[in-house]
């Protein structure tokens, strides 16, 4: 399996002037590349590549960038066609690919070869790029595998990172189920379990949210393309930086949290609160969270050997979990009251049960009944009924 941590590095003023340097380059070979593109009719991969050593010719500076981190970028362009021709064919309106003004050029890759990432057994290690120098880079994680590839990025902060991918060679031993969680993702930032957990977006994001509205409207008063303007610019990075770290962080624990406690985590299949359409900035990197959670969980869970099961939304917020009556409700009515069973409790707990209701359903449809060792209530009477129709081919 492929990882890629992203990590921070910290270049001295030289070094900076080369990452830079190179940036441009690499960013001058791609828009050559797409103009010696565009002026054939139909052309290769392979055959523009060749065009890279001609290039070289042309400009000695490139000689400065190391060659296949120059090739990197024929690659990057056919893969950004590959892209453009499948928004085509999904009906999307696509233009032509256009040339790259530096705003928009802002990382640079070395494929398989060209780097080293040596350990110096202090706080700071030391990243080797080939014609770059020695890069210190603070590796809050243990490389445990081989990288097969470093990508430098210089973000509008000023900071520069590395992601680096590694492939890992491991077994992923599946494990038995004992314990299983439902989880509902609610529209206003809440998730319910279907242990009664109930966990809010924390404050510390919302207030830097709000902060982040706030230097939106400052800059946005400032005079366009002014030195201080320029200055609010990069401040309001640095503090979009700090809302997606921190947001980041708490989704990292959550994950971490309901990947080490149970073995099969159940969520909704439903396309995630893009539904809200956000204009406002701060607003949608909230709103972004819960899709990120569902992303995050499924690969934890992946890579745990524990099971991650996607369930059909449709109907888990009016179906009742204990008797499996349908129980309207309008979206402002926060409770479950089920005339039927007399089972009443939040409305967002009532979905998180049927949604762990659903999984037990389908682990008893999909896999061998003995890897699941929690047997209790699986569903409404309802359903047992169907359930025991089904029985046969089941077993
Ligand atoms: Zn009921």
């Amino acid at each position: 399996m492929q990882i890629t941590h992203k990590f921070r590095l910290y270049p001295n003023k030289q070094q900076e002037e080369n990452l830079f340097e190179t940036l441009n380059l690499c960013r001058q070979t791609y828009n050559d590349l797409l103009a010696e593109f565009s002026s054939w009719d139909n052309i290769s991969k392979y055959e523009l590549q060749s065009v890279i050593p001609n290039l070289k010719i042309c400009d000695s500076r490139l000689k400065k960038v190391y060659s296949k981190t120059l090739q990197y970028e024929n690659y990057r362009l056919f893969s950004n066609l590959i892209s453009l021709s499948k928004r085509k064919k999904k009906g999307h309106k696509v233009g032509r690919l256009r040339f790259k003004g530096k705003r928009w050029f802002k990382t640079f890759t070395y494929n398989q070869s060209g780097f080293e990432l040596i350990n110096t057994g202090k706080r700071l290690q030391t990243l080797h790029l080939s014609k770059i120098g020695n890069i210190p880079i603070r590796c809050h994680r243990n490389i445990k595998g081989t990288i097969k590839q470093v990508t430098v990025k210089h973000m509008q902060s000023g900071k520069w990172f590395a992601s680096v991918t590694e492939e890992r060679k491991q077994e992923i031993k599946q494990q038995p189920i004992n314990k299983i969680i439902g989880i509902d993702l609610g529209l206003t930032n809440t998730v319910y379990d279907s242990d009664g957990n109930k966990i809010v977006n924390p404050r510390h994001l919302k207030k830097k949210a709000i902060k982040l509205a706030h230097l939106q409207r400052r800059m946005s008063k400032k005079k366009k393309r002014s030195s201080n303007r320029n200055r609010w610019r990069i401040r309001l990075a640095r503090q979009y930086e700090k809302l997606v770290n921190s947001r980041e962080d708490f989704l990292h624990k959550l994950s971490r949290y309901y990947v080490d406690n149970y073995d099969a985590i159940a969520m909704e299949d439903m396309p995630i609160p893009n539904m809200i359409h956000n204009h406002k900035l701060s607003k949608s990197i909230l709103d972004s969270c819960w899709g990120k959670l569902r992303q995050y969980i499924s690969y934890k869970a992946e890579w745990a050997g524990k099971l991650y099961m996607p369930v059909d939304y449709k109907g888990t917020t009016q179906r009742c979990s204990q008797c499996g009556k349908l129980v309207p409700k309008e979206l402002q009515e926060r409770e479950h009251k089920c005339s039927n069973c007399g089972f009443e409790v939040p409305r967002d707990y009532n979905s998180a049960l049927e949604i762990k209701r659903l999984c037990l359903q389908k682990i008893r449809q999909e896999l061998p009944e003995s890897t699941l060792v929690e047997m209790e209530s699986i569903s409404h009477q309802g359903q047992i009924l169907s359930l025991k129709q089904e029985a046969p081919c089941v077993s």
